[in-house]
């Protein structure tokens, strides 16, 4: 059961050879019996889930389920859910009972998703290793002595463990993708505007989008099909119709013109990966794409532009965490003053408070116009270096990590972190959908094919992964943990 897609557990019920309620202990057991060793999910609603469960249950024998009724998935616990404790990975928020509920949960509970709970993540989603998290660190399933990635590094590792079949990340600068490319599973983050934002606790607000994570493009696609939408709650969300991400998926790719961007490929590109993304090129060469270089010659900058413009927007996002109203209040403060300084020592962590400094310095009087509005600038630049692109070929693709998942502890080194996120963060910059999609394993550890369209193309992308899915078998592959563990 714990080993099925999305679309093979909606076949399984529909041919009723196990309910959602059983289907939904069957995993709350393995979460009760494996996540000690992995500490991927920070809260399990036990209770909830039952009852979300039996309601499908109800729903399908009464001819009312949709594709999504009755399969379990978890979320990133940085969306808002009522009732639940919501953390967003800090001890800021760690006595945050939501009053709401986030726009995507209630548009999943309403296709009939069953929620199993919260999953561990980076603090406030600043991290590539989920090792910033205020409740410890997640180890990836594949190699216990390796960070899953980061900042939902616990949606990835409790799909690849097998607890839950899909689980909703979020991504301002690779955090769906390179996850997804650590623990070997399928993510994909939509063009900005195309989920709501409404209820995600906020990092880079210019940046930030959710998505799906799971086990094939097939089940993103049913996935995305649900959560995305105009919403009057959210002012960026576009009012656009919500396509049958499904309908595409079996489109050949005869004629399909991918760009490989030579940036993409250069030094500091561990070569196991870049073997195993050549062989990928070569799978869709068969299928009858044609593969040319192209050029996004300011990826360079990339990475300084998001690091002054992430912060600049955490540290006003972050304002609001001042111990009046919701979130940690230190003990005993002598004056308002005192309150503030203390609730907010207390309260965030040493990555958060780091980028909460470079964001109130950068954005200061004096210092905006040489940092926030010249990255503004390069971050115009870089978008059009992808509309250039998008005008020769239909997609890119490349690596979705220079290097397949690193060991705990080894990244020491906020900057060593920073660039680990080389081709996914001006991916988020120009506002366009990407993928990352498994294909390869170098020694226990998986590798991740990114896969980038211009605007509103997630359709399109999820067509080519899924071709490459029916013509290789890596999304297939499960870790030992999860085998041994059946
Ligand atoms: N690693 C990047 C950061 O730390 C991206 C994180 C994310 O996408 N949330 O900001």
């Amino acid at each position: 059961m714990h080993d099925k897609t999305l679309a093979e557990l909606t076949r399984s019920l529909e041919a009723g050879e196990f309910s959602s309620r059983e289907l939904t202990q069957h995993l709350l057991g393995r979460i009760d019996r494996l996540d000690g060793k992995l500490n991927s999910f920070i809260t399990v609603t036990y209770d909830q889930a039952l009852v979300a469960a039996d309601a499908a249950d109800k729903a399908r024998a009464a001819g009312e389920a949709g594709p999504l009724t009755g399969l379990p998935l978890a979320l990133k616990d940085i969306f808002c859910t009522q009732g639940v404790k919501t953390t967003a990975g800090s001890r800021m928020l760690d006595n945050f009972i939501s009053p709401y509920d986030a726009t995507i949960v209630e548009k999943l509970e309403a296709a009939g998703t069953v929620s199993l709970g919260k999953t561990n993540m980076d603090e406030f989603a600043m991290g590539s290793s989920n090792e910033n998290s205020h409740y410890g660190a997640v180890k990836n399933p594949w190699d216990l002595d390796a960070v899953p990635g980061g900042s939902s590094g616990g949606s990835a590792a409790a799909v690849a463990a097998g607890l839950v079949p899909a689980a909703i990340g979020t991504d301002t600068g690779g955090s769906i993708r390179q996850p997804a490319a650590f623990c070997g599973i399928t993510g994909l983050k939509p063009t900005y505007g195309r989920v709501s934002r409404y209820g995600m606790i906020a990092y880079a607000s210019s940046l930030d989008q959710a998505g799906p994570m799971a086990r094939s493009a097939e089940d993103c696609a049913l996935l995305l099909g649900a959560m995305a939408g105009h919403d009057l709650r959210d002012s960026t969300c576009v009012a656009r119709g919500v396509p049958d991400y499904t309908e595409e998926l079996d489109t050949p790719l005869a004629g399909l013109k991918i760009g490989l961007p030579r940036e993409y490929f250069g030094d500091g590109l561990d070569p196991q990966v870049e073997a195993a993304i050549r062989e990928a090129i070569k799978v869709f060469e068969s299928l009858g794409a044609s593969v040319r270089e192209v050029s996004l010659p300011h990826t360079h900058y990339a990475i300084p532009a998001y690091y002054v413009i992430a912060p600049a927007e955490a540290s006003s996002n972050l304002s609001r965490f001042d111990g009046v109203r919701f979130g940690h209040r230190c003990d005993n403060p002598a004056d308002l003053i005192d309150l503030y300084k203390r609730s907010r020592a207390e309260g965030f962590g040493d990555e958060v408070k780091r980028r909460i400094l470079i964001g109130t310095h950068t954005l200061s009087e004096g210092f905006f116009d040489a940092y926030y509005k010249k990255a503004q600038q390069v971050r115009r630049l870089i978008r059009q270096d992808f509309l250039d692109a998008f005008e020769e070929v239909d997609v890119l693709m490349g690596p979705a990590s220079p290097t397949p998942a690193f060991d705990l502890g080894a990244k020491k080194d906020p900057v060593s972190m920073y660039l680990q996120d080389i081709y996914t963060i001006a991916i988020n910059l120009a506002g366009i959908p990407g993928m990352s999609v498994p294909a390869g394993i170098a020694g226990s550890r998986p590798i991740g094919l990114q896969i980038l369209g211009s605007h509103f193309t997630e359709a399109r992308l999820l067509n080519v992964a899924h071709q490459f899915q029916q013509a290789t078998d890596w999304h297939r592959q499960r870790p030992a943990f999860a085998e041994e563990n059946a």
